[in-house]
């Protein structure tokens, strides 16, 4: 064998209860992959032929496939591993609770349990849970540490916080929220991997779509395709691609070999310059540059060649807007095929049934000087319309809009059309109308659109609840915005493909 492993790390699920800033793989409650436990069995039988000791259970936040978690656990101690549980501690509502879910593991033997701190990353962040958490497991004689990432925790709990704070590292969401505002070190200063030994990693992790990472987005091959000793015997870290750039010059090396020019003067760390070369490599490696989770992406996304690192190729590659006109009129009276479509894509803008005079109505205002809305279809290269957005209650002054009745062509969506059209529209309202900030109101139902505002960097500022009363039921509606900065980090750190 190549190589060997102490320890596997479980991402039984990149579903997360939060969506900090510094999470490596995109962790949020969005996210859907979970491991089933035939997986987990599967790979820890596998582990166990392979000489593995320890096994982990991580994620996202793995308590949330809780008996999953304890039965793929029992099946780890029964097979003579170790096992550990990293947790965010959201169950550990009070000491009584708190017993109550790790009880379970203390019959299993549990050998660590990890305890994530906010002490760093969420402003007057009440440890509550995690003091929680803590007493109960000291009580219970329960091997345990707080994970302080940062800056210590403060629990009045003596001895539990190790006072040992790690670094914050840039890769993952943490590249593009937090690594901007903290770059310091010029790009050919990063000539080494400081936190990863590619030809003896020790530990790897594997997640729902089976990726042997040993760092996060760099996979040494697929346990699920070729099982774990194939993968494990094939890894030779010298000849497999970017992994062999990493280890002979670091970030740096790997941005040379690739003719990737950094975007930016300064780099917060060595792993923010990677992530931002990884993520241009992407679609050039797949098979290493995996999984698309950790690159901000889902699967569907990543399928479709719809990639955070490549906002504006996709968008200039496969769509383009153009002003709507009078002549679109039929296409959008044909796409408003319902009362409830008609509201979940244009709100009380228009009753149904729509009809032209109430087109007529909507385009008036693109026609003042200046307009205070701007309407667009999206067609494909060939010219074939595929969408529809605009940008609503242009305010110079404040310099602000609305982005709204954004629609993809129903037999066109899953391809990351939507995605591509408002790229192509930030560009619009960022650049040539000179915007600070811009703003967008979505049903809460709409989890695909919010994925897809999420995905461009959009924040979510709250809920109205309630706010739209369609038939005898009410919907709530989710505010979210961008600013110009935002937008412009983002894609400094993820042009470049
Ligand atoms: S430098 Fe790259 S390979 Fe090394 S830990 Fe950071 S992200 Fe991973």
């Amino acid at each position: 064998m190549a190589v060997r492993l102490e320890g596997i790390h479980f991402l039984v699920t990149y579903r997360c209860t939060y969506a900090c800033d510094h999470c490596f793989v995109w962790g949020s409650p969005d996210a859907e992959e979970t491991m089933t436990l035939a997986q987990l069995t599967n790979v820890i039988d596998q582990a166990k032929e392979c000489g593995v000791t320890d096994v982990y259970f991580e994620g996202g936040e793995p308590t949330l496939a809780y008996p999953v978690v304890l039965a793929a656990a029992k099946h780890a101690r029964e097979r003579g591993l170790g096992f550990g549980v990293v947790s965010n501690c959201f169950w550990a509502t009070s000491p009584e609770d708190a017993r109550l879910w790790l009880e379970p593991f203390v019959e299993l033997g549990i050998a660590d349990l990890s305890l994530s701190s906010y002490a760093y990353f969420v402003e007057d962040a009440d440890e509550e849970h995690l003091r929680n958490a803590v007493q109960t497991a000291t009580e219970l004689g329960l091997p345990m540490a707080v994970l302080e990432v940062g800056a210590p925790a403060c629990l009045d709990i003596p001895g539990a916080c190790s006072g040992d704070v790690g670094e914050v590292m840039y890769k993952g969401r943490a590249a593009v929220a937090l690594a901007p505002g903290r770059a310091t070190r010029p790009p050919d200063t990063l000539v080494t991997c400081p936190y990863e030994d590619f030809t003896d990693p020790g530990r790897a992790h594997v997640g729902p779509d089976g990726e042997l990472q040993i760092c996060q987005g760099i996979s040494a091959g697929n346990v699920f395709a070729g099982g774990l000793a194939a993968v494990l015997d094939g890894y030779d870290p010298h000849a497999r691609p970017v992994i062999r750039e990493i280890v002979a010059g670091g970030p740096w090396a790997l941005a040379q070999a690739f003719g990737h020019t950094p975007r930016r003067d300064l780099y917060a760390d060595e792993c923010h310059l990677c992530y931002e070369v990884r993520s241009a490599l992407r679609e050039r490696f797949p098979d290493v540059l995996a999984p698309a989770q950790c690159y901000g992406l889902t699967a569907e996304q990543a399928a479709s060649a719809v990639s955070s690192d490549n906002v504006n190729a996709v968008a200039s590659s496969t769509v383009r807007i153009a002003p709507f006109t009078r002549a679109d009129f039929p296409r959008l009276l044909a796409w408003a095929i319902s009362p409830e479509f008609l509201m979940q894509w244009a709100g009380p803008m228009f009753k149904w049934p729509l009809d032209e005079a109430q087109l007529e109505a909507y385009l008036a205002p693109t026609r003042l000087d200046p307009p205070p809305r701007v309407i667009w279809r999206a067609e494909d290269l060939s010219g074939v319309p595929v969408g529809h957005l605009e940008l609503n209650i242009i305010d110079r002054g404040h310099r602000s809009a609305v982005l709204a009745r954004v629609l993809v062509e129903p037999a066109q969506r899953g391809q990351g059309l939507g995605r591509a059209m408002i790229a192509q529209a930030l560009d619009v309202a960022f650049g040539d109308l000179g915007l600070h900030r811009v703003e967008l109101r979505v049903f809460d139902f709409n989890v695909s659109a919010l994925r897809c505002y999420d995905s461009l960097g959009f924040v979510r500022e709250g809920v109205w609840r309630d706010a739209s009363r369609v038939g005898d039921t009410y919907w709530s509606v989710i505010c979210c915005s961008l600013l110009e900065d935002e937008w412009r980090q983002r894609q400094t750190i993820e042009e470049g493909t």
